[in-house]
């Protein structure tokens, strides 16, 4: 599974299949523990990650990394990656096109992992994965497709100068952590939204 996982990191590091590839300084593959529960699933590089080529370690990544621990998880017990693994510039949205060409590396990821759980973070990863949309109606929710389950919140970046937000996904970590100890307990939980495909 390590080897498999390390595979996909080398082929992402060399990636030139969509445009991203022309601007971008370092892709940024995915990074954790390869036997994670849970995959965090984010938008898209900013400017740190792509000149260090790891996920989430700008201040987006410290309010996550704040809201983990907060939580009594540790990065390195997680996965986190997001659904293009290059910086769009300006780090203006990534266009569809660029999320369809860089799909197959996220679909692998998940693959590979088999995680009890995929966190969806922000309206970006929601709309790429199941096609939603406002995602602060639907945050602290769990989701269920193709026999996937899904918990959704909102984006670590949409925190930086809220409060309020910050406290929400804190609440919501705690949430997402408390409902996968429950599911390798083999209790049944609630889904929320059902999808039908
Ligand atoms: N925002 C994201 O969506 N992903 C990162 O890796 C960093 C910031
Ligand atoms: Fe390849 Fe994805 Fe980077 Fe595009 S964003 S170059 S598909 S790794």
């Amino acid at each position: 599974m390590r080897r498999k996982l390390e595979n996909i990191r080398q082929q992402v590091t060399k990636c030139t299949k969509c445009d991203l590839s022309k601007t971008r300084n370092k892709s940024v593959p995915g990074k954790g523990n390869f036997k994670a529960d849970v995959i965090f699933v984010g938008e898209a590089p900013g400017k740190n990650e792509d000149v260090e080529g790891e996920p989430f370690i700008g201040i987006a990544g410290k309010k996550l990394s704040i809201a983990l621990e907060n939580a009594g998880i540790t990065r390195n017990e997680v996965y986190i990656t997001n659904i293009v693994k290059c910086r769009p510039p300006k780090n203006r949205v990534p266009t569809t096109t660029e999320r369809n060409t860089c799909q197959n590396y996220l679909e692998k990821e998940i693959e590979i992992i088999k995680p009890k759980i995929i966190c969806i973070l922000g309206n970006t990863a929601f709309n790429s994965v199941l096609n939603g949309n406002e995602i602060t109606k639907f945050r602290g929710k769990i989701a269920r497709k193709n026999n996937q389950l899904y918990f959704l919140t909102i984006h670590p970046a949409a925190t930086i100068y809220n409060q309020k937000l910050i406290k929400m996904l804190k609440k919501d970590m705690k949430k997402l952590f408390k409902l996968t100890k429950e599911l390798k307990n083999q209790k049944e939980i609630k889904i929320d939204i059902e999808y039908t495909s």
